[in-house]
Formats: C-alpha cells, structure tokens, sequence
C-alpha cells in the first residue's frame, strides 16, 4: 500500500469548466492546435483566458522524444513536421484577443534543428498578424546546441523562458536526458546573444527537496543572469508519475519570493497554483520597466 501525503485546502479548487471555453476549445481542435492550459487541466485557465487574455501553445506536435517523470505529455517518436502550424497559431492568437502568448513545445530530439526553425517561424508569424501581442518562448534546451538557440533569438521573443524544473540534485531522477548544467548554460547564452531581451525561468517544488537547495537555485540561475523566476507546487499528473513528497504552504511560497527578490530577481511568482506561464503578461512590463 502506498502512502500519499494528503491534498491541503489550498489546492481543492474546482475546475471551471463551463461553457464560455466551448466555442474556444473547438477552435483549437478545428485548427489542429495544442494548449497546455487543456492538456495540463490547468486551473488557471478562465482567469488566463477569460480575463488576462493570456494562452500557452504547445507547438512542434503532442507526442515528444523524452520523458520526464513529471510531465504528461505523452513520449514517441513524433512523425509530423507540420509547417502550417505557425500560421495557425498565429490566427487563433488573433481569433483569441491575445494580449499575451507563450509558445512552449515537445522536445524534437529527432530534429537536426531541436524544431528551432518552426519556433521562430511562430514567434514571427504571431507578430506579423497580432503586432500588440507579446510573445514568450519557452523552449526545451534543444539538443543544448548554441545554433539552434540563435536562431530562436533571432526571431527576438518577448521573453526567453527556458525551465530549471528542479533543483540540482533531483534533476537526474525528475528530468529526461535535460541536465542542470546545460539548462543554466542555455539561459546564459540566450542573455549573451540578446542582453535586451528578458530571460525568465521555473522551477517546481514538492519533490523533496530543501529550502537550501530551493535557494541555491536561485544563486544558480541569477548567476547566470536570469531576470525573472516563477515557483509552484508539483502536482502529480496520475499515479505513474513521481509522487509528490511536501506541499509548501503559502506563507513558505511568499517567504521563497522574498527570497527571490532579495536576489535580484525583477519579477519572481511564487504560490501553489503558479505556473511557469502563470501572470506571464505582467512579467513582460516589469522586465520592461528595468
Ligand atoms: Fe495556460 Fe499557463 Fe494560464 Fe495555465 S497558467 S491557463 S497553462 S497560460
Ligand atoms: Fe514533458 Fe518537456 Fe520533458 Fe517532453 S521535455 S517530457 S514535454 S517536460
């Protein structure tokens, strides 16, 4: 018999699944697009989409080359390079009012490219049809190589979003094939090739790791110059996935973002429902305001 640790009151909140997403919802599937705010049953979703007119895309297809043991996307080798996709996205950014987009994606380790190519194709595509839209890209490292990360820069996101997920001793056992040191030299390099551009990054807590660990992260990716950081509870998607070890409370997640801040963090979002795109579109004016 496995033991669980039980849910606390902060996190039993009911999905809002009314019909205000009906019309959106087939949209997407009409357009043969993916959201993480669907995928992931993500309970933020009304307020992101209903009133902060913010979504995350998840492009490149559904089925990706790794599995990390904390995410539910489903692992394959995927066969479709889809080329329309940015388009598409693009018209649902506009159909949508966005005023804020994440583009995240499945890791294409079977691309020479990392699917950098289609990446920045959408980044380009949502400015050309919805100009007052910010763009945040949130790729995988994409293979680690330094010329699939230019030519994601190049097409000049909003925000570099590149996750940390766990601290450095957990990474080995959360995180397929993706390593604590190259994701570090990822969003180093990213500042590097575009000082202007803000780079931001995630970590989830909940899967036993210490506060110290929690804040030699932060050392970690602000010595690596990163300008925003975002801090939420891991949820276990279903019983295969790793098992939740703590629920940090919300008064430990306040504390954490203090932390952060006293850092130098510009922008740090700390709480058990906060996701890496969660008030994504508020980060983009603080990092602005610099
Ligand atoms: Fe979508 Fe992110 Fe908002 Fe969740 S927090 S609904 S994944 S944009
Ligand atoms: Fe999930 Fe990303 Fe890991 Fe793929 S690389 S399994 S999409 S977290």
């Amino acid at each position: 018999q496995e033991e669980y640790v039980r849910k606390p009151e902060w996190l039993k909140i009911k999905l809002n699944t009314n019909e205000s997403y009906t019309g959106l919802k087939k949209m997407m599937r009409e357009k043969k697009l993916h959201t993480v705010c669907e995928e992931a049953r993500c309970p933020n979703i009304h307020e992101c989409w209903a009133e902060r007119k913010t979504a995350t895309f998840m492009i490149l297809g559904d089925t990706c080359t790794r599995a990390c043991r904390f995410c539910a996307v489903k692992t394959g080798l995927p066969t479709e390079l889809d080329r329309q996709e940015p388009e598409r996205v693009a018209d649902s950014v506009a159909q949508m009012g966005l005023k804020h987009t994440v583009i995240t994606a499945v890791a294409r380790d079977d691309l020479k490219d990392g699917g950098a190519e289609i990446f920045a194709e959408t980044v380009k595509a949502i400015r050309r049809k919805n100009p007052f839209t910010t763009v945040e890209v949130l790729p995988s490292d994409m293979g680690g190589k330094e010329e699939n990360l230019k030519i994601l820069m190049d097409a000049k996101p909003d925000i570099l979003n590149h996750n940390i997920e766990t601290v450095k001793r957990l990474t080995p056992r959360v995180r397929a094939r993706a390593t604590y040191e190259r994701s570090l030299e990822f969003l180093r390099r990213a500042k590097e090739m575009k000082p202007n551009i803000p780079t931001k990054s995630s970590l989830m807590i909940g899967l036993g790791e210490t506060k110290e660990e929690i804040i030699e992260t932060m050392d970690d990716l602000r010595a690596n110059n990163v300008d925003i950081m975002t801090i939420g509870q891991y949820l276990q998607p279903t019983k295969g996935h790793l098992k939740i070890v703590k629920y940090w409370t919300p008064e430990e997640f306040r504390e954490l973002r203090d932390i952060a801040l006293s850092k130098g963090f510009k922008h740090c979002e700390s709480g058990p429902l906060v996701r890496s795109s969660y008030h994504a579109d508020e980060q983009v004016n603080a990092a602005e305001q610099r």
